[in-house]
């Protein structure tokens, strides 16, 4: 049995593009897991302390055998391998995974809440979510149509090429 699962990917360091772009072939090699499509790239503003790079945010959809924790080691292992810096809470980093929605589970143990708590807060994710499942339903019976409605653009533009 396969489910299918939301992956929201970003970076503002080491030539995020690259970052992200090499993500999404990673994510397409998880074991048991086939990568579906893939959202348009954003570039939006930093959320966080200073003064930051630019992130380059996207969302995947995968398929998937693997259980969400396995799902959350395999993301772990890509962020691991590109070297992610992780000092500061909310500050750069060379790649960000977030497993956004598995199915229409609901999970909240000590290292995995889905929904990702910061789904429907953010632009960067609401955008490139809505630009491949428009018609999603949230486990919680929100319709992401609605949370959209509500969800202003600010810093953030899609990128053309
Ligand atoms: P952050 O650096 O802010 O992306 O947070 C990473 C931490 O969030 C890791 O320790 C994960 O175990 C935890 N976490 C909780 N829920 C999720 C989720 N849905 N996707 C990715 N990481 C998660």
């Amino acid at each position: 049995m396969t489910t299918v699962a939301y992956i929201g990917l970003g970076s503002n360091l080491d030539n995020p593009r690259q970052q992200v772009e090499q993500a999404l072939q990673e994510l397409a090699q998880i074991p048991e897991t086939s990568l579906v499509s893939a959202s348009p790239w954003y570039q939006s503003r930093a959320v966080g302390p200073g003064e930051q790079q630019d992130y380059i945010n996207g969302v995947a959809q995968l398929t998937t055998g693997l259980a969400p924790h396995d799902l959350l080691d395999q993301l772990q292992a890509i962020e691991h391998a590109h070297e992610r810096v992780r000092e500061i809470r909310w500050g750069p980093r060379t790649l960000d995974l977030d497993l956004l929605l598995y199915g229409s589970e609901i999970i909240d143990t000590e290292r995995l809440q889905v929904p990702h708590p910061y789904l429907t807060q953010r632009n960067f994710v609401l955008y490139p979510l809505t630009d491949i499942a428009p018609q999603l339903i949230l486990p919680c019976g929100d319709t992401l149509e609605s949370l959209m409605a509500h969800c202003s653009s600010d810093g953030l533009h899609q990128l053309k090429d």
